[in-house]
């Protein structure tokens, strides 16, 4: 079934002279990696197509890949496919224009629960978007080039996603994908240096904050990053964001939840876990994601507290009904 729609996709591909790609609001690796490396890929294989990438939004995290370059005008987007890489629904959409394009493809990992697109290959079990760009290059790799460029942001987008290659979701098909781009050369101790190096104040921070770990009645880890402290760290909130990892080896915490406080009063919601799922709960708190890594925005003091409310009934039922869990 997947590989007709594939085919319908990479038919739409050679349609259009203008191909606009888009990813979601506030860009992991999974987002700018198969956004970029989709468009790498489809410049090098159709050279005289115009082929953009268009987001209203940037990540400093994984700059280091490249800029989106050129942005295209209202009157690109009339007769042009967009298509939309790694993002769930609508709302989340990094580029309001998306719907002026004459055709709108979707290609995603995250649970389906707001179909979009006129054409949607999603596959939740998949460990990153990037994979499912890989995975369309070797079904048509007689069609298809894949450069050295565009290989290096999907095995960014790999790694990242996966974990390195440690998620629920990574499986053999992860592998033959991520195979098949270390066969361009890619230089991943650069790439390693730029995803996993941090600075020293910065793990200061992490090494201060690893201190305010709290843990609930069942084993929930949080931790609560206020906007002052942001503020006075002088972080950005992608800085911050990225303190969710250091309670990701907890014994017993199986999950574990950051929350950051936004600009405008609300709280962004970061939700990990290992062996008991987190999607649903995410949901419920105004989000989504995948079934161990979801994200979600609280709007008081209250919706933190029962969220992680709901978070340690979830863990203290997961807990009595289940053995063997670390
Ligand atoms: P984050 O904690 O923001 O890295 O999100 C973890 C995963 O959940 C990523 O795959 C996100 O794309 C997804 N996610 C985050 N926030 C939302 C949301 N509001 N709705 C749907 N999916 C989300």
């Amino acid at each position: 079934m997947n590989d007709k729609i594939k085919e319908s996709i990479l038919c739409e591909i050679k349609k259009f002279d203008t191909i606009i790609i888009s990813r979601h609001q506030r860009p992991d690796g999974d987002a700018v990696g198969s956004s970029l490396g989709l468009a790498k890929m489809l410049k090098a294989s159709f050279p005289r197509k115009r082929i953009f990438v268009d987001n209203e939004d940037y990540s400093e995290y994984v700059a280091f890949l490249g800029s989106e370059g050129e942005h295209p005008t209202d009157v690109d987007y009339i007769n042009a496919l967009a298509i939309v890489v790694d993002t769930g629904n609508m709302q989340r959409i990094s580029n309001k224009r998306v719907t002026l394009a004459k055709k709108l493809v979707k290609i995603d990992h995250h649970i389906d629960d707001n179909p979009y697109g006129d054409i949607s290959w999603v596959e939740d079990e998949r460990s990153s978007t990037c994979e499912m760009i890989v995975d369309f290059y070797m079904t048509f790799h007689d069609e298809l080039v894949l450069d050295k460029d565009s290989a290096t942001c999907l095995y960014a987008g790999m790694v990242t996603d996966s974990g390195r290659f440690r998620f629920r979701g990574t499986d053999s098909n992860t592998m033959l994908c991520a195979s098949e781009l270390l066969k361009r050369d890619i230089d991943t101790e650069t790439l390693f240096a730029n995803l996993y190096i941090d600075d020293y104040d910065n793990m200061i921070f992490r090494a201060k904050m690893a201190a305010r770990i709290k843990i609930t009645e069942n084993g929930v880890a949080w931790l609560h990053v206020s906007r002052a402290l942001r503020k006075r760290r002088g972080l950005s909130l992608e800085e911050a964001s990225n303190i969710v990892s250091i309670m990701d080896s907890i014994k017993g915490s199986l999950i574990w939840i950051a929350f950051i406080e936004n600009d405008d009063g609300s709280t962004r919601v970061r939700l990990r876990s290992r062996f008991v799922e987190v999607q649903e709960l995410a949901t419920h708190y105004h989000g989504g994601g995948h079934a161990c890594a979801s994200g979600a925005t609280v709007y008081s003091k209250e919706e933190e507290a029962a969220l992680l409310c709901d978070a340690d009934k979830i863990l203290k039922k997961y807990k009595s009904e289940n053995d063997g869990w670390i």
